[in-house]
């Protein structure tokens, strides 16, 4: 990316050699994530160090292609093979399987494969990676390594149980993602927002009770008793959309006891007026949910395979594009620019049309050059 908000250039860059405990992916599907539009749009200009902007292109899964020295299981100890499809955490992280040789990130530089918007990857050997179960299909996967982590853990952080009620704000990825989990783990009332019908429609099949469109209830007070009168007050706010507006209207929504869990405002810079008062009146609190740990990955494997038939996780991804494709791919995806549409976006390295079953994950390939950004 030369220049915020300017086109993606595709540069070839020489696959380097995978470090010991490390491996090299072939990139199978990579979703364009609501961090990477904010990141593209120059909302995070002021911290270009920031984790926001150092992970553009983030989102997505591999096919194993070569393997570092004395790399032979993932992090759950289970053999590891070229070919497997692997879900990799999105950043390096302590849990990993050796020490750190390599966390760098300068474009252009070694090891070049940084970014999931590219035909491959560089797995450094202190970054988890977990198989995939075969019976996984591909297109529920390019979601698991942020949207589906990050919304099941700002779920954990809000302290989920039996029977909790919970207002959603946002129905993309994450927002679909809470709204099945949190059913799953005993909430008795699941109320999402959204202001594209849509959308509302795809969380009802995610197992949504109430969806309220804030295009029709314009007043967030209104919205506020709306809730209120529904439930009496809820114990979960989740804020996923990125609106600072939000905080004051989701306390407001909140039983006494209840927390209000902020995911989508990871940039600096916006502020809101807001009474803390409201939080000693009934005993609620704010946290913040950033990103996930690595060992939920698994979890959320295994939540799948129980659930993948009954719920529409693949509709999550509502448009594909070919790798070559990225600027119209993150313009169609900018809710700025096309709002109604587009659920999230990913895009397909051109590699995966010409695999043959035969031939898994460019063992050949795997040794020439592929494209990055
Ligand atoms: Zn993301």
């Amino acid at each position: 990316m030369p220049g915020y908000g300017e086109p993606i250039e595709i540069r070839d860059y020489q696959v380097p050699d995978p470090e010991p405990g490390g491996m090299i992916l072939e990139i199978q599907q990579a979703a364009i994530c609501g961090s990477d539009l904010h990141v593209w749009r120059g909302d995070t200009a002021n911290e270009p160090e920031s984790a926001a902007a150092l992970g553009f292109g983030h989102e997505g899964f591999g096919r194993v292609c070569r393997l570092g020295e004395g790399t032979t299981t993932d992090n759950a100890g289970r053999p590891l093979r070229i070919g497997d499809r692997v879900i990799h955490h999105v950043l390096p992280a302590p849990l990993g399987r050796l020490p750190n040789l390599s966390s760098r990130r300068v474009y252009g530089e070694w090891p070049y494969f940084f970014s999931t918007f590219a035909d491959y990857f560089y797995v450094s050997a202190n970054r988890a990676v977990f198989r995939v179960p075969d019976e996984l299909p591909d297109d529920i996967l390019p979601s698991v390594n942020c949207a589906m982590g990050a919304a099941i853990n700002a779920l954990l952080r809000g302290g989920v149980a039996f029977g909790s009620r919970i207002v959603i704000f946002g129905a993309g990825g994450l927002g679909l993602t809470a709204t099945a989990a949190a059913k799953a783990m005993g909430a008795t009332t699941v109320i999402v927002t959204d202001r594209i019908e849509s959308r509302l429609q795809l969380a009802q099949q995610f197992g949504a009770d109430h969806v309220v469109n804030v295009g029709e209830i314009m007043a967030p007070e209104d919205r506020v008793t709306a809730i209120r009168d529904l439930t009496g007050g809820v114990d979960i706010v989740l804020e996923l959309v990125g609106l600072a507006s939000l905080l004051p209207e989701g306390v407001a929504m909140l039983a006494p006891g209840g927390t209000f869990v902020e995911v989508g405002l990871f940039f600096t810079g916006t502020s809101v007026a807001f009474d803390p008062s409201t939080l000693l009146r009934g005993n609620k609190k704010i946290v913040g949910s950033p990103g996930y740990p690595p060992d939920l990955i698994p979890k959320i494997l295994d939540f799948l395979i129980r659930s993948h038939r009954a719920i529409p996780f693949d509709r999550i991804i509502s448009h594909r594009f070919g790798l070559e494709q990225i600027n119209e791919a993150l313009k169609s995806a900018d809710w700025n620019q096309s709002r109604p549409a587009v659920t999230r976006a990913v895009l397909i390295p051109q590699h995966r049309a010409t695999q043959s079953a035969e031939s898994p994950a460019g063992t050949e390939e795997g040794r020439g050059h592929g494209r990055r950004l």
